[in-house]
């Protein structure tokens, strides 16, 4: 299948605000479903305590999540969100004036952050399939990259790059080039797609793998993220780590969320499926979709985010009209479906 993805990344911190509230806003791949109330029982706990300042730096986080991926706690690095984390990355591990590689288009955040820590960004389209091109990519690794992004699955496309690629990219890139996996949307991924990240960092001293609270776990608006890696390179990382930083919330928020995986996990199977009905029916409509394996799909367009918009759905949208939504709502993926089975190509 051939899938012509256009960039729509505009290094711009503006955020677009539009008048009408729309009916179903899909624009942020945001997990659907509403913190667990144990989750939200351990989160109001924390909050009877708000005077109290959380740890210095935190400590009890990071050996939490650490215990829960398999690593020790020096192997951890916490920030507000994985976009946090990601800035951190940026400002300890590049310099001003040098190349950061990333797939074009992206996550929105890796422009923006190029931007912030002054480096040069070199976008490298997405290959036919809508994925990334990891051969364009390795050749444009040069003197004068500081960081290497990818992201598995991708961001817009949903797309997983195949396991044996992947670690033929990662012994090619040049050792001294740190690469960060992005991972956000790793908890969607099937068993058949799932790789070791520790035999990856054990094997790669210049990997770092980025993760966040804020899609399974449905926590956004805690701002939760975490990297881990070699101690070397998180010890470098955690340089820059903010005094006060995390919220005693996320500490709260991690154990529950842990304490409650079968919960979630169903939560994200259902996701899984609706997004899998959704883009089915899609594409007996004629819509060329790439193979999500997150919790969005892309629709390219044109005039897809138009079509959605005047049935009151707001999505994420690329200059050749293209969109992406975020899925698992029953309610708003029936209603996608309705707008464009008018729309249909
Ligand atoms: N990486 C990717 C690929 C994303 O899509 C996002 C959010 N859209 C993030 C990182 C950042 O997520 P957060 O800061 O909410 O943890």
């Amino acid at each position: 299948m051939s899938v012509r993805v256009v960039d729509g990344t505009r290094p711009s911190r503006r955020h677009q605000v539009s008048r009408v509230p729309p009916r179903f806003d899909l624009t942020l791949s945001e997990n659907p479903f509403p913190p667990l109330p144990s989750v939200l029982r351990a989160v109001h706990m924390t909050l009877a305590q708000a005077n109290r300042y959380p740890e210095f730096l935190p400590r009890r986080l990071p050996s939490l999540i650490a215990g829960h991926v398999g690593v020790r706690a020096d192997q951890v690095v916490v920030g507000s969100g994985a976009t946090g984390v990601a800035l951190q990355i940026l400002q300890t591990l590049t310099t001003p004036g040098k190349e950061i590689v990333y797939s074009a288009p992206t996550f929105d955040g890796y422009p923006i952050m190029a931007e912030m820590a002054g480096l040069e960004a070199v976008p490298v389209p997405l290959n036919a399939a809508g994925d990334q091109d990891l051969r364009a990519m390795r050749h444009a690794v040069d003197r004068r990259t500081a960081l290497v992004v990818v992201c598995r699955p991708h961001n817009p496309t949903g797309t997983v790059l195949p396991a044996d690629e992947l670690k033929a990219f990662l012994s090619d890139v040049p050792a001294r080039v740190p690469v960060l996996l992005d991972e956000a949307y790793v908890e969607f991924l099937g068993a058949a797609e799932y790789i070791d990240p520790l035999a990856l960092i054990a094997k790669h001293p210049n990997l770092l793998v980025l993760r966040t609270f804020s899609k399974a776990y449905g926590l956004a608006g805690l701002r939760i993220g975490y990297a881990f890696g070699r101690p070397e390179l998180i010890a470098h990382v955690s340089k820059l780590q903010l005094p006060f930083g995390m919220s005693a919330a996320a500490v709260a928020a991690v154990a529950a969320s842990y304490a409650a995986e079968p919960e979630l996990a169903a939560r994200t199977f259902r996701i899984t499926e609706e997004r899998d009905a959704l883009r089915a029916a899609l594409m007996a409509r004629g819509f060329a979709i790439p193979e999500s394996r997150a919790n969005f799909l892309y629709i390219p367009g044109p005039g897809t985010v138009t079509a959605l918009r005047r049935a009151g759905i707001a999505a994420k949208s690329y200059p050749d009209g293209s969109a992406r939504i975020a899925v698992g709502d029953p309610s708003a993926d029936h209603a996608v479906l309705q707008a464009l089975s008018t729309h249909a190509r």
